[in-house]
């Protein structure tokens, strides 16, 4: 399905004249619409929110409303995953096809089912469990699933990782290589234990012997955003102000995250601020609409962000106000636009890996 040119009337029109219609719709649609967004939406879409949060907080609470139209003003996986979790009546709609998550999309389903098998042929005997990131496909959650692995967040990676651990001889982690790692060196696993599964190379770049010996296998994605932070960034904040707090998301590179103070979820970062007493000073490693919305939302602290460039979830800031009024126009004309859905057989594999990690 490819994202329909929306026309000069939605792109071309002042933004405060679409944020009125925006309002109008919203209200003239009432119950039957639920709009949810992302930390790292910007605020022209986050103010018409009815809930907030992380990807897995939002598609979870979507499924304990009655709402049938669910708006996810998020990226692709994210209203994948709302659509596993809700109810067959209702429906789960992206305002802008073209937000996927690059990192989701480094885990291609036929390239992580080879790897698997290449993998499986030489270490035969080991016992293997997956995990993935809950920013993965659908079709990545199914094979987790199927294959008796489990799901896990930026909060609880170091949870199901433990779990998967005492579960099985190995752990294949996908499909971010440093959220992996951050949670895998937190256990107290060896560095020589961790590899990394380089996709475009015969046993992903490593030797049989290594991968006999190692405990964890790391797919090779990464956040594009989360990258762009750096350890001489830490460095150089703490010299321009030695009272700074460091707080920095796993997705982070393990040299960020180990100089950082606090590292964790969106949600552990916004406690982690909201709970600081009046004059903190902090340096914070993640998407910068949230840095900003902090910033604004606490004007008795120092909030900054950990680079001094924009780092913008590029394909997340696809949702702008014109599609959310392209989407809701026709909702109020009774007609569905850019409808996700994830097919029954996988959305039933999919489940199996979410249901682990609540279990767990
Ligand atoms: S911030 Fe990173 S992980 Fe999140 S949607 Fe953007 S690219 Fe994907």
């Amino acid at each position: 399905m490819q994202q329909a040119d929306l026309g000069p009337a939605y792109l071309e029109e002042k933004e405060e004249v679409i944020i009125k219609k925006i309002a109008q719709r919203k209200n003239e649609l009432g119950d039957k619409l639920l709009i949810l967004g992302h930390h790292y939406q910007q605020e022209a879409i986050f103010q018409f929110a009815d809930l907030v949060g992380d990807s897995l907080k939002l598609a979870s609470a979507a499924s304990r409303e009655k709402s049938p139209f669910i708006v996810f003003c998020g990226v692709h996986f994210m209203a994948e995953s709302a659509d596993i979790l809700t109810l067959d009546n209702q429906t789960v709609i992206l305002p802008d096809l073209r937000a996927g998550c690059p990192m989701a999309d480094m885990a291609v389903i036929d390239e992580v089912e080879d790897s698997w098998q290449d993998l499986t042929g030489v270490v035969a005997g080991a016992s293997i469990v997956p995990v993935t990131y809950v920013n993965s496909s659908a079709k990545i959650k199914a094979f987790v699933g199927e294959n008796g692995g489990s799901v896990c967040t930026s909060s609880n990676a170091e949870r199901v990782l433990t779990w998967a651990l005492a579960k099985g001889d190995k752990v294949f982690f996908f499909p971010d290589e440093h959220l992996g790692r951050n949670s895998a060196y937190a256990l107290g696993i060896p560095e020589d234990e961790v590899v990394l599964w380089k996709r475009d190379r015969y046993l992903g770049g490593n030797t049989v012997e290594q991968l006999r010996k190692a405990r964890v296998i790391l797919w090779d994605g990464y956040c594009t955003v989360h990258m762009q932070f750096t350890a001489d960034q830490v460095d150089m904040w703490r010299q321009k102000d030695p009272k700074i707090k460091i707080i920095v998301h796993p997705e982070c590179r393990h040299e960020v995250v180990s100089k950082a103070d606090v590292y964790g979820s969106t949600e552990t970062i916004i406690n982690s601020i909201a709970k600081s007493p009046a004059g903190s000073s902090w340096a914070v490693g993640t998407e910068i609409n949230l840095v900003n919305r902090l910033s604004k939302q606490y004007p008795d602290k120092s909030i900054h962000s950990l680079s001094p460039f924009q780092c913008l979830c590029s394909t997340m800031y696809r949702i702008k106000p014109g599609y959310l009024l392209w989407v809701l126009d026709h909702l109020a004309e009774g007609r569905i636009v850019n409808r996700i859905t994830v097919d029954h057989d996988t959305a039933e594999r999919a489940k199996l890996s979410l249901n682990r990690m609540l279990e767990i």
